[in-house]
This record gives C-alpha cells, structure tokens and sequence, in this order.
C-alpha cells in the first residue's frame, strides 16, 4: 500500500509527522479526501477535523483553519492551531463556547460578533474532535 507522509505545523512548532493512507479534510469549497499520488494543491481550511488514517492507525487534529499543500508523496497542513484529542483541555474548550455565546446573545455595540462567531467554531471543533468515537 502506497502512503504519504503527512505534517501538521503550526505556529508553536510541529504537531506531527508521520506517514498514513489517506487524509480527509474539509476545505472551503468542500470535502476532500486525498490518496497518495494526488495531483499538487493548495486549499485553504475551514475550522474542522483533519483524518488520517494509516495502515493500523489512526489519527484526528482539531485545527483552527490555515492551509492544506498537497503533493503526491507528502501533505502539509499549516495552521494557526492544531491539536491532538490529547492535547485538548475540554475545560478551557467549554468556557471558551459559554464565553463567545455570550458575547453573541449580548446586546451591545462594542461586541466583536465576527470574532465571537470564530471563537464559538473554535470551541465546538475542540469539543466534538474530543467527543468522537472512532
Ligand atoms: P481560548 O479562548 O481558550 O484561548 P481560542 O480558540 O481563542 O481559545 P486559539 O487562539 O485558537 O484559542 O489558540 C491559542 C493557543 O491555545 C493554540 O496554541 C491552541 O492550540 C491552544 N488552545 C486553545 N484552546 C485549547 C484547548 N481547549 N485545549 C488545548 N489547547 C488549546
């Protein structure tokens, strides 16, 4: 079986790298699912889960959008955040969604709703990439 190494970077530093079957991703146009010998990309993420499964392996990141670059042996995933479920405190994720929601339900001028919204998406990401079953 062919596979690809796959590296997710951010910028803290590299979150993982390591080779697998097939990645799934959501860009903003739309899923993508990419095999190894994939035509070359460049895609920019939406707030979501980054799959990757490999022989007897599987992994899933959170990431906070950034950019997927594909190449037939090798994708790169450059994003602001990424974490592994393990690496997800679901303490700061919940406060971090009660906090953004009220932000959006208040009725005040001086709110960043555009920035609530994002740390909402955030948040939520975080928490169903902890809650999945594999
Ligand atoms: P918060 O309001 O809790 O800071 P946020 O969505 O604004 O959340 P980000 O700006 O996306 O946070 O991320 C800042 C840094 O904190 C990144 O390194 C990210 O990986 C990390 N981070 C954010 N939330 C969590 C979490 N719930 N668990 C683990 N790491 C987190």
């Amino acid at each position: 079986m062919k596979t690809l190494t796959v590296s997710v970077v951010t910028p803290d530093g590299p979150v993982l790298e390591d080779t697998f079957e097939m990645v799934s991703c959501k860009a903003e146009n739309g899923e993508l699912g990419i095999l190894p010998g994939h035509i070359p990309l460049v895609a920019p993420l939406t707030i979501s889960a980054v799959r990757l499964k490999g022989n007897n392996h599987t992994e899933r990141i959170a990431v906070s959008g950034g950019f997927l670059e594909v190449r037939p042996d090798k994708v790169t995933i450059l994003a602001q955040s990424a974490e592994k479920p393990s690496d997800i405190n679901v303490e700061r994720a919940r406060k971090a969604k009660e906090r953004a929601e009220r932000r959006l339900q208040a009725k005040q001028d001086d709110i960043d709703f555009r920035r609530a919204e994002y740390s909402l998406r955030r948040a939520i990401n975080r928490l169903e990439v902890i809650e999945e079953k594999r």
